[in-house]
């Protein structure tokens, strides 16, 4: 059975204190937080195993190649990608993002043709595409969204009649929270003539993510916003996509062969993954998928559904409270956004931390949709498996506080 109250006693860092009180920790879409599992995974590793990949003609490195290749499969199996080799490793996912915007960008990328995103996406899967535009001499469109923080999929078929060459957007909001219909954009997309990217980094955590049915072209996401260690990331993509495109990082380990003037490339992944790779991340990745697998991830979601409603619910009782984003907690996932009236939303995070709560204030990474919804900052609750009710109790009980000292 899932029980938060259980799986916490497997985060050490969950039973220190913050301010003299227990820490509540409603960071976990900037991070999450690690299980033992994971802990012991990445240093057993390096008690062990550790030494280079590929290179070594001895045992170490043998063990440290399959033990990175055991995380490739877990990662491909876990996210039903068709084939392993897809399965390229990045620091991040905003590494994942660059990777695809230079490298896919150089390739295909020409004079006056357009890349599609929308307001709602993180910089990461924003800043690349300019970049890569500016690069290549195209345009960025921007489809904007509806008053509730959904994408407005009027401006979406708009802006699709400009027939991009890609389409980037975010799974699942980090701001909003809100869950995009993938599925639905992507064939639109696809029918467009555009391939389509995929930013997961908060929806692999809480749901079941299957690429090969949402119809994705890359996917990517990042290891640590899922009890994985930081340093470890994702891009999926379509074989055919990542054999046609040029590397993106060039060097040791990712080359076939090296001529004084010229060099010829490794085939998947290896072309993707130059220079030594952090097995040690990968392993503490599998460690996390294993534990996120026990849990059954279907279980992980119900508990989303759950803190989200129940959230929402005990947010929408502060009268000072405006909560971002769409009402109806079944289309929105990980995470509540929020504005207190009347004070800043730096000052709101301060008085929570004072009493031991961890909140993320700011613009989130997200300027452009802070700005559209005419909002400077906001503080932002957000949720992993180990999350209770009780932590978002603590965090109504301390915006009390909040009222009392700004007395408003
Ligand atoms: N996209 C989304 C939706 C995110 O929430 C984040 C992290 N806040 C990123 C991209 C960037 O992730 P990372 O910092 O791990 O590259």
């Amino acid at each position: 059975m899932f029980d938060p109250q259980l799986i916490r006693k497997d985060f050490p860092i969950l039973s220190r204190e913050v301010n003299g009180k227990p820490l509540v920790y409603l960071d976990s879409a900037a991070t999450s937080q690690k299980p033992r599992q994971v802990l012991d995974a990445e240093r057993e590793y390096y008690e062990h195993q550790n030494a280079n990949v590929h290179r070594g003609a001895h045992t170490l490195g043998d063990e440290s190649t399959h033990l990175l290749d055991v995380a490739r499969e877990k990662v491909q199996l876990f996210i039903v990608a068709p084939r392993k080799e897809e399965i390229i490793f990045v620091r991040n996912t905003t590494e994942a993002i660059n990777l695809v915007a230079y490298s896919w960008g150089s390739g295909y990328l020409a004079k006056d043709d357009v890349v599609v995103t929308t307001v709602m996406e993180h910089h990461s899967n924003m800043v690349p595409w300019q970049s890569a535009a500016e690069r290549r001499g195209a345009k960025v469109e921007v489809v904007g969204l509806t008053e509730s923080g959904q994408i407005d999929m009027k401006d979406y078929r708009k802006k699709l009649e400009l027939k991009p060459k890609l389409v980037a957007f975010a799974h699942v909001s980090n701001t909003l929270g809100t869950v995009n219909p993938v599925a639905e954009m992507t064939k639109l997309a696809h029918k467009a003539g555009a391939l389509v990217l995929v930013d997961g980094a908060q929806a692999v955590p809480h749901m079941p993510v299957n690429v090969a049915a949402l119809g994705c072209d890359f996917y990517v996401f990042s290891g640590h916003k899922m009890l994985g260690p930081m340093g470890v990331g994702v891009l999926w993509g379509r074989k055919e996509l990542l054999e046609a495109m040029p590397p993106f990082l060039t060097g040791g380990g990712m080359i076939d062969e090296v001529y004084p003037d010229h060099a010829t490339w490794a085939a998947l992944p290896d072309k993707f993954e130059a220079g030594t790779p952090n097995v040690a991340g990968a392993v503490g990745f599998t460690s996390a998928i294993d534990y996120l697998e026990k849990l059954s991830m279907k279980d992980v979601w119900e508990h989303d559904r759950e803190l989200v409603a129940y959230a929402l619910q005990r947010l929408s009782t502060v009268p000072e409270v405006k909560i971002l984003g769409i009402r109806d907690s079944e289309m929105r996932s990980g995470s509540v956004a929020f504005v207190y009236s009347g004070v800043h939303a730096h000052d709101v995070a301060t008085i929570l931390d004072s009493e031991g709560i961890a909140v993320r204030s700011g613009h989130h990474c997200t300027m452009p949709l802070h700005s559209s919804m005419g909002v400077a900052a906001s503080v932002r609750a957000s949720f992993s498996v180990y999350t209770t009710k009780d932590d978002i109790d603590a965090l109504i009980t301390a915006l009390e506080k909040v009222k009392k000292v700004f007395n408003t």
